[in-house]
């Protein structure tokens, strides 16, 4: 169906965006605000949610996202709105400054709407652990959309926003990607900044998107990419028209398959779709190899000491005396322990008491720095392997999306949910996760692609390629 035919709600961003050139945004936030009013309390996509009012009256068609609605994860600091990680402990809590990525949308005309659920802290592969109840897939309201930014891909899929912003410390706009059936993409550690995402992993975090087509991803990274001097760890390097790299060509590319990622544990029905796409791309022309990732095995490991050690520190300033929640008591370390106590969820917790102990003396040397080391190895892995290929190709999920509580009791099966997803953090290289089949129960699977860092063109090429010439990306939930 043409753009004009279809609901507002259905449009890609720039589809959107070419509509609100001429018409205006109002017509298309109208559809996208009646829409995720409609769906909210049974997907619960969204903590927040108003009209979305464009920036800037007319002056808004002037700029590149004309005011289309964009939808942002509650880690994402947005200046003089609650933010709250999807925690108790950050009730209340409201941002004096926004995020350069929230900073630079507003500039480029976007209106913000609404801020999505997610797991507390991104601590999770579910959406489940958010203190404000969990999300749900829209294509089976009994299953999980993934985690964290579950919130931000559940709203892309069922069409309650255009297009998201995530955050991806061990998969976490990938998978959630994966389990919903739009496209995630988390670029390279560095290439967008982190001033304003409140901290999970801070050698990991990267904002990223969750978009209905790879062009969208494009449109977005356009935007907030690039060097910003308060974020020490951003890179300055040159950021290249993403859009423009959206040729229809895969011819002679070279795709490593590793071998570690078609293990046990990978459902057959994962397997075969990703198998599927493996054809697919070598009849567009692509040269297809095994590679070997020999460290990637010890990835989720690695990832569970080394995320959980900057998470517990990270976590440290949630107290009770500047953010959020303050439980009275009748002494200020009381005050600290009961805050605490009241404050932050169970796998917050075990993640705090986790990281404390890898970190502490005695143990640092065997865990902590341990860590660190087999992590150069997997970095290590990555650059010999690409040194043969340009890009790495793989499941982005071992299932697809699982029942609600399924996992829930069981951290160590719910951390592998990112077995493939942790590798690409660790080595801080591009990802993207797009759609690449479906379950027999219908259930959407994502196909991980993975380029060198600030290799984002390439990878975005190669997506969009093959989301074209399979077009799963035009089925869509019904609800
Ligand atoms: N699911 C992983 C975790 O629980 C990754 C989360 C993320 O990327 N924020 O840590």
């Amino acid at each position: 169906m043409s753009e004009t035919t279809r609901p507002f709600y259905q449009l890609t961003l720039k589809e959107a965006i070419r509509i609100a050139q001429s018409k205006g945004p109002d017509e298309i936030l109208k559809a996208v605000w009646e829409r995720a009013q409609a769906l909210n309390p049974r997907v619960n996509a969204f903590l927040r949610l108003d009209s979305g009012k464009p920036a800037g009256g007319t002056a808004v068609l002037q700029k590149p996202l004309c005011g289309v609605p964009v939808s942002i994860k509650d880690n994402i600091c947005i200046q003089g709105v609650e933010t709250t990680c999807a925690s108790r402990i950050l009730k209340g809590h409201v941002p004096p400054y926004d995020a350069t990525v929230v900073e630079k949308l507003k500039a480029n005309g976007a209106t913000l709407f609404g801020q999505c659920n997610m797991d507390e802290f991104a601590f999770g592969s579910s959406s489940e652990t958010s203190a404000y109840g969990v999300v749900r897939n829209p294509w089976d309201l009994e299953r999980v959309p993934g985690g964290s930014s579950g919130g931000s891909a559940a709203a892309v899929a069922a069409d309650m926003t255009l297009a998201a912003l995530g955050s991806d410390t061990g998969g976490s706009i990938r998978q959630p990607a994966s389990l919903c059936g739009v496209v995630g993409f988390k670029p390279t550690y560095g290439r967008v900044s982190r001033y304003g995402l409140i901290a999970f992993g801070s050698s990991f975090d990267q904002i990223g998107t969750l978009t209905k087509t790879v062009e969208d991803s494009a449109i977005l990274l356009n935007v907030i990419s690039g060097h910003d001097p308060r974020d020490s760890t951003s890179a300055n390097q040159p950021v290249p028209d993403y859009t423009q790299a959206l040729k229809r060509d895969v011819q002679g590319l070279r795709i490593g398959c590793p071998k570690e990622f078609f293990v046990e544990g990978l459902d057959p029905e994962v397997a075969q779709s990703v198998e599927e796409a493996t054809r697919t791309l070598k009849k567009l022309g692509a040269q297809i190899k095994e590679v070997t990732l020999p460290h990637t095995p010890y990835s989720v490991a690695v990832y569970y000491i080394v995320a959980v050690a900057e998470a517990s520190s990270n976590l440290g300033r949630f107290d009770g005396v500047e953010y959020g929640l303050r439980v009275p008591a009748k002494d200020l370390r009381d005050m600290y322990f009961e805050t605490r106590d009241e404050g932050f969820g169970q796998e917050a917790k075990r993640r705090i008491l986790l990281g404390t102990f890898v970190l502490s003396a005695g143990y640092y040397d065997a865990y902590y720095r341990k860590g660190q080391k087999v992590r150069t190895l997997v970095r290590d892995d990555f650059e010999k392997a690409f040194r043969e290929v340009d890009l790495i190709m793989g499941p982005t999920s071992p299932t697809a999306a699982f029942k609600l509580g399924e996992k829930a009791e069981d951290p160590l099966a719910m951390y592998l949910s990112d077995i493939f997803t942790i590798p690409a953090n660790l080595a801080g290289i591009p990802a993207v996760s797009v759609p690449c089949g479906f379950t027999r129960a219908g259930l959407p699977i994502g196909l991980q692609l993975m380029a060198r860092p600030f290799d984002e063109a390439l990878l975005l090429r190669a997506a969009h390629t093959f989301e074209q010439e399979t077009e799963f990306f035009k089925k869509m939930p019904v609800l």
